[in-house]
């Protein structure tokens, strides 16, 4: 704490710090005028003590005529001289210096100067009186306004010494017209000045917004034509454009140093990407003869540039050495100024170099300018840099998001397989793509190809080959649980990636993802690409994080497809249970409904099914259920929907089917259930079934009426001997006979 608040005390509160002197010029001069304080002084006092001379012998009337010049006029004349050279030495050597001028310097060399104006105007007459007049001007224009007003009135003073008191008009009209003249003067001069310093700023601020105002009006255009069309055409759109918008406001800013620094060549040089060599990036140039190919950065005057990272300036009448930047045999070049690229952590991007032919050394404002060139060149290329990488990467992630997405949607296990597909070739480039399953049979592990893109060499599509475990790549994917192959992917051809039998030729690169998920290794995710070295790092990590979801997927949709086959299905026979019947019988009424079309439904009861149960054992009647389950499912049309309706009951709903047509197939299931046997302990069984029979919208048009009217022909049955099918209409045919018999 104390050491900063001291150090902030001991600085002057106001006013720019000194400078440091370069190697004691102060002290040089001390010792070089003065061996003694007191001469020091006195040589001090002599320009203000030459003025106050002079103006007391003009005021007693002394320096009238150059022929009364007395011995002690001589003197103060020769005092003066003195003082005036001192004082004007003294001016001039602090402003090189750069030490800061005093007030009483400005005042010592104003006064001896206007001193001077004055004897001369005494001595030559009052003819000469305007010499007062230009050195005002010349005061009013280079001294600051303190000294300048002070300097006013000493000439007023000096004035009045000649003229007062018998001619009072002449020191009026003199005393104005010095200041007016001097104000006039002071106020066109200050703003030209300041004219053309705005106009100077200006220049370069209008010109840096134009190169900034052009790069923006390229990156709009880019973008947003890059929106309506994602994918890989329009990365490379995008770089296109990034590379013609770093060229676009590079060039901007070279045409504004050549304009400004009347360059032969001003040129971007940009180091490679070793930084052993710099390439010509753009350049403005009078010559064909810069040096368009890469060329060495260490050499030359971009070398030692290079090493400092500071602006070089240089100039020689009989041409510059160590000037690389042109062919051999190029021009001599009279004055350089080549400045480095640096970057904000004080990377060397590269060099932008201006060079004059003749010996015309270009000055610090020259390099000021171009350094701030340097900037809006290197901001040109990071812009575009940062821009092309954010477009890159975004397209990516979008990319990569909607393949999860699509992933997460997927409900059963093909739309997974699909989705995982297609995923995987919004990521990365593939002309080969498959998933595989791994499942164990009877002890054995096999794999199944469960869906690809892309053809083998044979042109045929492997989806749904089995092959057994083997030590091809999928297999040990799924041994192993990790990608394969490793780095090394050479010699693609002689690997065996999913058995002996289908060869995939003609890929060059190959990545095989395991499926993982939790601890199970479900299969994998094989991608190929024609081209070498085809998958980037990026797209290999996206790709495996895509082969951890789809694995979710697949595990989802798989468990999904189980706990949805169990609430929909009966346990024992596989077939549709009472509420699952329930919801398809009313989409299927509807629909015939809708198309006017035809549905018959069967329901059916195995006959005296208690004695089985009775006589085998209930786990026989449970055999016997299985079978004529199976049986029906065989004998039934695909389009037929087969249900345990309850018990050893079974319905069956037949879209598009006639009560002719359902007869039929009643028939045809009867038929073949009466011939199974079943093999028990104690011999075989046979089972008979009846069915009962009924037809929308021939005998009802609601479902429960459907139901009931089956129900009843079914019972028609058991009552006529079991082991029959009978419709609505053999029914009622039967029944006014029945009631006549
Ligand atoms: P009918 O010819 O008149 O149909 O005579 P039935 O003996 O078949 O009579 P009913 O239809 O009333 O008998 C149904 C029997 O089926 C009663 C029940 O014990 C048996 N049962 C129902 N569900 C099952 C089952 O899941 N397993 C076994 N083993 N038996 C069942
Ligand atoms: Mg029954
Ligand atoms: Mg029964």
């Amino acid at each position: 704490m104390t050491p900063v608040t001291s150090l902030l005390g001991s600085r002057p509160s106001s006013g720019p710090s000194p400078r440091p002197r370069s190697s004691g010029s102060g002290q040089h001069r001390a010792i070089g005028f003065t061996p003694g304080k007191w001469l020091q002084t006195a040589v001090r006092a002599v320009p203000m003590a030459s003025v106050l001379a002079v103006f007391a012998f003009l005021a007693r009337g002394h320096f009238r005529s150059v022929a009364a010049l007395s011995w002690p006029d001589a003197a103060v004349l020769g005092a003066l001289v003195i003082g005036a050279v001192l004082a004007v030495t003294r001016r001039v050597r602090r402003s090189m210096s750069g030490a800061p001028i005093l007030l009483r310097d400005e005042l010592e060399f104003g006064a001896t100067l206007l001193s001077a104006a004055f004897v001369t105007v005494a001595l030559g007459g009052e003819l000469l009186f305007p010499i007062v007049y230009l050195l005002m001007a010349f005061l009013v224009t280079f001294l600051p306004r303190p000294a300048a007003m002070t300097l006013l009135g000493g000439a007023v003073l000096f004035d009045a010494m000649l003229t007062l008191p018998d001619r009072w008009g002449v020191f009026l009209g003199r005393t104005i017209f010095l200041a007016l003249f001097a104000g006039l003067y002071h106020l066109v001069l200050s703003a030209r000045l300041a004219a053309a310093r705005r106009a100077e700023e200006d220049a370069v601020k209008n010109k840096i917004k134009e190169i900034e105002e052009r790069a923006r009006t390229f990156r709009l255009v880019s973008s947003g034509a890059s929106d309506s069309m994602p994918g890989v055409k329009d990365q490379e759109k995008w770089l296109v454009a990034a590379v013609k918008e770093i060229e676009g406001a590079t060039g901007s800013a070279l045409e504004v140093a050549e304009v400004a620094l009347h360059s032969h060549t001003v040129g971007v040089f940009l180091l490679t990407s070793d930084d052993r060599s710099l390439k010509l990036h753009d350049c403005r140039s009078s010559s064909e003869q810069i040096q368009r190919e890469k060329f060495a950065a260490g050499e030359g005057i971009f070398g030692a540039l290079l090493k400092r990272g500071v602006p070089v300036r240089m100039n020689s009448s009989g041409g510059l050495k160590g000037v690389t930047h042109y062919e051999s045999g190029g021009p001599d070049v009279g004055a350089i100024l080549a400045v480095p690229i640096v970057e904000g952590g004080g990377l060397v991007r590269g060099v932008l170099v201006a060079d004059r032919l003749e010996n015309k050394p270009f000055n610090e404002e020259d390099e000021r300018l171009l350094v701030v060139i340097a900037g809006e060149v290197l901001r040109a290329i990071e812009v575009e840099r940062v821009m092309s990488y954010i477009r890159r990467s975004r397209d990516e992630k979008d990319r990569f998001f909607r393949a999860i997405e699509e992933l997460n949607r997927a409900g059963s296990p093909d739309q997974v397989f699909l989705a995982v597909l297609e995923s995987a070739r919004q990521i990365a480039p593939l002309e080969f793509c498959a998933v595989t399953l791994v499942s164990e049979q009877n002890g054995q592990r096999m794999h199944r190809i469960m869906r690809m893109s892309g053809v083998t060499s044979a042109g045929r599509a492997l989806e749904n080959a089995i092959f057994a475990d083997n030590n091809g790549l999928v297999a040990n994917v799924v041994r192993y649980g990790a990608p394969l192959p490793g780095r090394d992917a050479g010699a693609m051809d002689r690997q065996i990636i999913f058995d002996d039998d289908t060869q995939i030729r003609g890929l060059q690169s190959l990545k095989i993802f395991p499926l993982v998920a939790g601890d199970r290794i479900l299969g994998t995710l094989v991608t190929g690409s024609r081209k070498k070295a085809a998958f980037a790092s990026d797209e290999l990590r996206m790709l495996e994080v895509i082969a951890i979801q789809a694995a979710q997927a697949v595990l989802r949709a798989q468990l999904y497809e189980a706990m949805e086959k169990m609430a929909t299905t009966d346990g024992l026979t596989g077939l549709f249970n009472h509420r699952t019947f329930q919801g398809r019988f009313d989409e299927q009424l509807a629909t015939a409904r809708r198309y006017s079309r035809k549905l018959s439904f069967i329901l059916t009861d195995i006959d005296h099914f208690k004695s089985v149960n009775d006589t085998y054992g209930h786990p026989m009647g449970d055999q016997v259920l299985k079978g004529v389950a199976k049986i029906l499912k065989e004998q039934a049309r695909d389009t037929d929907i087969v249900a345990r309706y309850g018990g050893e009951e079974f319905a069956i709903i037949m879209p598009e089917t006639d009560a002719k047509g359902a007869h039929i197939i009643a028939e045809r299931i009867r038929e073949r259930v009466m011939k199974e046997v079943f093999q028990t302990e104690q011999g075989p069984l046979k089972v008979t079934l009846s069915l009962g029979i009924a037809t929308f919208p021939d005998t009802a048009l609601e479902k429960q009426a459907l139901i009931d009217l089956s129900d009843q022909c079914l019972y028609f049955a058991k009552r006529h001997g079991r082991n029959q099918s009978v419709t609505v209409a053999q029914m009622q045919a039967a029944k006014p006979r029945a009631a006549e018999g």
